[in-house]
């Protein structure tokens, strides 16, 4: 496209051109569901610049907004350096959750959180390139975002240039960027979730809170009813309504309906079961991810449920309260 309107100004450059959509691919060994689909949606990005330099400089840019997106999904992460292999270029990054479904094969430094791609690092290194530890260690890597630095590897050949600023035609200098959106998703449940149980990142669940009211004709429905109703609006206030998902199939029990609930994977599911109706101190029953589950009053939950939304705000905001070694491998990565 940017060869056919050839040449462009310098003064329209940095271009950043992206689109989210479906891609094909005709995979001989379709696995995992998402995750190794011939049918999948991808993020990608080019970017197109004047020169090497203001090409490294969009990199980074790029690469600072990936780093944070993958904070945001809180799925630990590693950032690699990477072949540049059949795209070619001279700077090339993966991304990668690690899993024992992953087809990469990644070594990892127990001591500063560095990791590499075997198929890069030479042989198989006895001590981190990063800290000069021995401690290394073999993990399994699905690659769910990859970004390379091209260079005029693909506008020089197909005349894609824009005109410098004594007016002469120069091929522009390129990047291109990719997340795995539906493999993103694949992984992160993948990573994150039990048998028994489906987890999401907090921002991707689709619902924040689950609210589970009585069964129809248990002898506690009609107490615990007027707490279901004041929960229904009171947690609504709290984290927005569109988060919240009442089941209100009374006819099922609570039982059957928490199950159901753990396979969606709520961050959060409130029970207003038998002990709610004890009119001295009624109780709820929550259940928060990994099986864990706790008692709690009204006020007590609605305070889970405002620190699960705030926490939601910070990370929007970009904020990351807590220093991961994720977040250390990372600017390990970026020193390159
Ligand atoms: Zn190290």
């Amino acid at each position: 496209m940017l060869a056919t309107n050839s040449p462009i100004s310098y003064r329209q450059l940095p271009l950043r051109l992206y689109q989210i959509g479906p891609k094909f691919r005709d995979e001989l060994k379709t696995r995992f569901g998402l995750m190794r689909a011939k049918e999948f949606l991808m993020k990608d990005m080019y970017s197109f610049d004047v020169s090497e330099e203001t090409a490294r400089e969009s990199y980074s840019i790029v690469s600072a907004a990936y780093n944070r997106l993958f904070q945001q999904l809180e799925v630990p992460f590693v950032k690699v350096n990477a072949a540049t292999g059949m795209m070619g270029g001279s700077l090339s990054h993966e991304y990668h959750y690690i899993s024992p479904v992953g087809e990469d094969t990644l070594l990892q430094c127990r001591s500063c959180g560095f990791a590499g791609n075997s198929e890069v690092l030479e042989g198989k290194p006895a001590s981190c390139p990063s800290c000069n530890s021995s401690n290394l260690q073999e993990v399994r890597g699905v690659e769910v975002a990859h970004t390379f630095l091209l260079g005029d590897k693909y506008s020089k050949p197909l005349g894609a240039t824009f005109l410098n600023t004594s007016g002469k035609p120069q091929p522009l200098v390129m990047g291109c960027f990719g997340i795995g959106v539906t493999r993103v998703i694949a992984a992160a449940l993948e990573v994150l979730s039990s048998e028994q149980e489906l987890r999401w990142p907090r921002l991707l669940a689709p619902y924040d809170v689950c609210l589970i009211g009585p069964k129809q004709g248990s002898k506690e429905q009609p107490a615990a009813e007027v707490i279901e109703n004041e929960l229904l609006l009171k947690v609504g206030e709290c984290c927005g309504h569109q988060e919240l998902l009442h089941d209100d199939r009374k006819d099922l029990t609570i039982g059957k309906r928490l199950l159901e609930a753990k396979r969606l994977g709520h961050p959060l599911t409130i029970v207003v079961g038998a002990k709610s109706a004890d009119l001295d101190s009624p109780k709820l029953e929550v259940h928060l991810s990994k099986g864990e589950k706790l008692e709690l009053d009204v006020n007590e939950a609605l305070k889970l449920v405002a620190e699960h939304s705030q926490h939601k705000k910070r990370l929007l905001m970009g904020s990351f309260p807590r220093e991961t070694a994720e977040s250390k491998s990372q600017s390990v990565g970026h020193q390159l």
